[in-house]
């Protein structure tokens, strides 16, 4: 396989049930981590490395090294390996995406922004989703008439702090996830409460359903819920731990242990929570964004810029979903024919946003 994103969060612990598995990895894709890459090629010894910038490659230990954009499509294209992880984060998520699908590769997709984006100009039949909640909707689905599905938030870091705190909130206090350790922009649209809107909207896309909703459960040990007519209501329940959606979108089937399970007694108690729009303001939008799902590409574009400004100490928290919300309703009659569209739409709301 191929795996984008190999020294982040999820592509570590995809490189992980790789080895457990002994799945042979062709090519390994990172960004800026070059030691943590050169200990990678060590262990898994790919036949081709590709990093972001051209200054890295003469410090990568191969004699196979592709940089950019373009290299990792050269790389997706040359490659035998039927399967792309893609756990690289953001926007450049999405032509890995479109490439791989284009070369009939099976898509391991971790990067939710490709669905938010671009949801209805991808061919879901190749994609397997790398997110717990859509892991959790998928093991619980039934052939039995759906209802509605819920997705479950941890509420992120800031879901205790007193809302007047917010606005003075620094980087390192909104990186700090009570729940999960995850890569630094995820960690902020979690704080946010973007991460849960981008993950109805991939809902929406993989499952085709519009009865979606989501809520916080404090422990992240509930995943996802599925209402089903006849007045059931099914809940997954796991440890908080990708290395699950992983293995099953790697292998198909799992029948070892992957994770411990869940000790109930020891959880003891469980406790749900509305999404409150004062303390998680995009939350305004949701349902709007639900109803027109392609208005996803210019959340996604503004919300980038938001937290690059934020994490560059030019903007507060808080100003995040201001300006991402603020994009959203100058751009709201947007409406993409084609992908080309899709990409135009991002460059203007970055503009916009940047200049906001
Ligand atoms: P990380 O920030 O931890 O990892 C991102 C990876 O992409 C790193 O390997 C990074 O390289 C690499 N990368 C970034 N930019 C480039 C570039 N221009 N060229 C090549 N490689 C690049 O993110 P996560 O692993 O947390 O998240 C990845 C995706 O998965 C996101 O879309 C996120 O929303 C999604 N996701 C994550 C979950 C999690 O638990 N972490 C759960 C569900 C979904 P380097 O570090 O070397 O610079």
């Amino acid at each position: 396989m191929i795996v984008l994103g190999s020294t982040g969060s999820i592509g570590v612990n995809a490189l992980h049930i790789a080895k457990r598995f002994d799945l042979p990895v062709e090519v390994l894709v990172a960004g800026n981590n070059i030691d943590l890459l050169n200990r990678q090629i060590a262990e898994v010894r790919p036949k081709c490395v590709v990093v972001a910038q051209k200054e890295s490659v003469p410090l990568v230990l191969h004699d196979n090294v592709l940089y950019g954009e373009e290299g990792i499509l050269d790389a997706i294209r040359t490659s035998m390996s039927a399967l792309v992880v893609n756990s690289l984060v953001g926007f450049a998520g999405l032509r890995p995406t479109i490439e791989a699908i284009q070369c009939k590769k099976r898509v391991a997709l971790a990067n939710k922004e490709s669905l938010v984006v671009a949801g209805q100009f991808i061919d879901i039949s190749k994609i397997d989703p790398i997110d717990s909640e859509h892991f959790g909707l998928w093991y619980l689905l039934q052939d039995r008439p759906v209802e509605k599905m819920t997705v479950t938030a941890s509420g992120g870091s800031f879901r205790d702090t007193p809302l007047h705190v917010l606005e003075k909130a620094t980087v390192e206090e909104a990186l700090n996830h009570p729940n999960w350790s995850m890569g630094r922009k995820i960690t902020i649209d979690s704080a946010t409460m973007t991460n849960k809107l981008f993950e109805l909207l991939e809902a929406k896309w993989l499952f085709g359903i519009d009865k979606l909703d989501a809520l916080i459960e404090t422990k992240s040990i509930i995943h996802a819920l599925i209402d089903f007519k006849d007045g059931s209501t099914t809940a997954h329940i796991a440890n908080a731990d990708m290395k699950l959606p992983i293995a099953f979108a790697l292998l198909g089937s799992v029948e070892e242990q992957i994770l411990k399970p869940v000790d109930l007694v020891e959880v003891g108690s469980l406790e749900f929570r509305k999404i409150d729009p004062a303390r998680y303001p995009i939350w305004e939008i949701k349902d709007a964004v639900l109803e027109n799902p392609h208005l996803g590409a210019v959340v996604n574009a503004a919300n980038e810029v938001g937290i690059a400004q934020f994490f560059a100490g030019k903007i507060g928290f808080m100003d995040i979903s201001r300006k991402t919300i603020a994009a959203y309703k100058a751009f709201e009659d947007f409406k993409p024919l084609n992908l080309e569209d899709v990409f135009e739409i991002d460059r203007e709301v970055r503009e916009f946003t940047e200049r906001m």
